[in-house]
């Protein structure tokens, strides 16, 4: 993924409204600072443009995506504890009614 250009002037429009510029821009319209390749996330100047986010964000980023990950695992064991606790309960219930059958021959 590309990075976004943009100024980091702080105190200009480009920076606070997060406006991004085409590769042909070298200077901001707004305030004259020469243009950075910026992360999409932190807005911090990259030193290179290959990558959308810095290298803090896209850890972050893949850190969330594991977690969820993570989460999306617990949620289907749960679910499958939940559906063996109902099949063992269904179990106990045929079996019970087994011996009710067993007592009501007797
Ligand atoms: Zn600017
Ligand atoms: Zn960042």
């Amino acid at each position: 993924m590309k990075a976004i250009k943009s100024c980091v002037n702080k105190e200009c429009n480009s920076y606070i409204h997060k406006m991004k510029y085409k590769d042909e821009y070298v200077y901001c319209p707004f305030c004259g600072e020469k243009l950075f390749y910026v992360c999409a996330d932190c807005w911090m100047p990259l030193d290179h443009s290959t990558e959308k986010f810095c290298p803090d964000c896209q850890k972050k980023r893949t850190d969330k995506k594991e977690e969820n990950q993570q989460k999306m695992m617990d949620k289907s064991v749960k679910a499958a504890k939940a559906v063996g606790t109902v099949a063992a309960v269904v179990g106990g219930v045929v079996k019970n009614g087994k011996d009710i059958i067993k007592i009501v021959k007797k």
